[in-house]
């Protein structure tokens, strides 16, 4: 019974000729804030009906029709949520379906991109009284486990790790820098704690706690750093019948992930060689771009290996995988250009197709760093 269900729910999704399905894009607008306001901030953003997405700076209310026709003005998403969305609505509509392909062995993903201040660790983490996406994942996830009478076999870890500036972290248990591992599954931090969780009550401290252990800026105490991503994995084993009676192992992987702020990786100035080299630029994001450019260009070489976060995320992207891109944007028109940037990436992302299934890839030698900075150069030249 397990495997026609499972079947079923590795068939939905985007739908792909080749079996494998596309990535699915939503947009996240948050309210103006009292600081934007403050600093004479107008909203430039407008949503409507539920999928577009218009950025009315210059253009007179209400003038879709003239922004339809000007480039990089009007965008469409498979979901666009307004500053008026709940977590819940965002849950519900990103999320909730990975959550039951998950429990039937398949993996998922959710990827948080947007600038610093755009609303992405509200949208994963949120706050005690709004949980977010991550909270309510795992709630929905622990509920559906009680509600199936089938089984009572399900064991629940989490883990929660960061990259920042090249070395993983472990969140749960803050210590020395981890070192990532292949193995039969894939790419792994050795040594991360995964933690056995019997109940979402625990959950919640527990990110909180760990999110307070991500890197903080030296200059500005307190304060997560912009650089930081933030990958939480909650993985679900179970055990099922096959047809001939045997008792199989089975394991579902949702990675649920806040990324860092986007500002510098698509920053649009020209930059040579050199400069970006010594500018600070968040590597594991500009590989992150690469590899999605190289997806979305189906070709043959994807750069994996050119960073932790990308190779961390290797089953997530081009595996056998369902995933979600949630873009937050700002709605102040000081922010203008960085929320064009994020639409435009988003936009570009809608193009990925994860593969159906990919169990003998290649191993492939890592890219020279050369070959990233060009990349980066041309993606960078599209953005503009
Ligand atoms: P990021 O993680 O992208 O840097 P945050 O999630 O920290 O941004 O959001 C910046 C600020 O805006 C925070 O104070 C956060 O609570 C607030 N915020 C973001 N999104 C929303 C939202 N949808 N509703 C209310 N407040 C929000
Ligand atoms: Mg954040």
């Amino acid at each position: 019974e397990l495997d026609t269900i499972s079947e079923k729910a590795a068939s939905k999704g985007g739908g792909g000729d080749d079996g494998g399905s596309r990535i699915l894009v939503f947009v996240r607008l948050r309210p103006i804030s009292r600081k934007e306001r403050e600093a004479g901030a107008r909203c430039c953003v407008k949503i409507v009906d539920g999928r577009d997405v218009y950025l009315t700076e210059f253009a007179t209310e209400n003038d879709y029709l003239r922004l339809k026709r000007l480039r990089g003005r009007h965008f469409t998403f498979d979901a666009s949520f307004p500053d008026t969305a709940t977590q819940h609505d965002v849950y519900s509509t990103s999320t909730a379906e990975l959550v039951e392909a998950v429990l039937q062995g398949r993996n998922g993903s959710v990827f948080c991109y947007g600038a610093t201040g755009a609303g992405k660790t509200y949208t994963m983490l949120g706050t005690i009284e709004n949980p977010g996406v991550m909270v309510l994942a795992i709630k929905d996830l622990f509920s559906k486990i009680r509600q199936r009478s089938f089984d009572g076999n399900h064991v629940v870890h989490l883990s929660y790790l960061e990259v920042y500036n090249e070395t993983v972290r472990d969140l749960l248990s803050p210590g020395r820098p981890l070192v990532l591992r292949e193995d039969k599954q894939g790419i792994v931090a050795a040594g991360l704690t995964q933690y056995r969780a019997y109940s979402t009550d625990e959950v919640m401290a527990l990110l909180q706690q760990g999110n307070l252990n991500r890197t903080t800026e030296p200059t500005r105490c307190n304060e997560t750093s912009s650089r930081s991503h933030a990958i939480l994995q909650v993985a679900i084993e179970y055990h099922v019948k096959d047809s001939s009676n045997n008792i199989v192992n089975r394991v579902g992987k949702l990675s649920l992930i806040d990324l860092a702020g986007s500002e510098r990786a698509l920053a649009t100035d020209q930059r040579t060689l050199r400069s970006l080299e010594g500018a600070n630029i968040n590597k594991s994001l500009l590989a992150l771009s690469s590899c999605i450019n190289a997806l979305v260009e189906g070709k043959k070489h994807i750069p994996y290996r050119n960073s932790k976060l990308t190779q961390l995320l290797k089953d997530s992207l081009g595996g056998a995988c369902n995933t979600v891109m949630i873009a937050n944007i700002s709605p102040s028109n000081l922010s203008f250009g960085e929320t064009q940037n994020t639409l435009h990436w988003a936009d570009r992302a809608k193009e990925i197709r994860t593969k159906a299934y990919d169990a003998h890839e290649e191993m492939q030698m890592p890219d020279s760093e050369t070959d990233q900075a060009k990349l980066l150069l041309e993606l960078q030249k599209e953005n503009r």
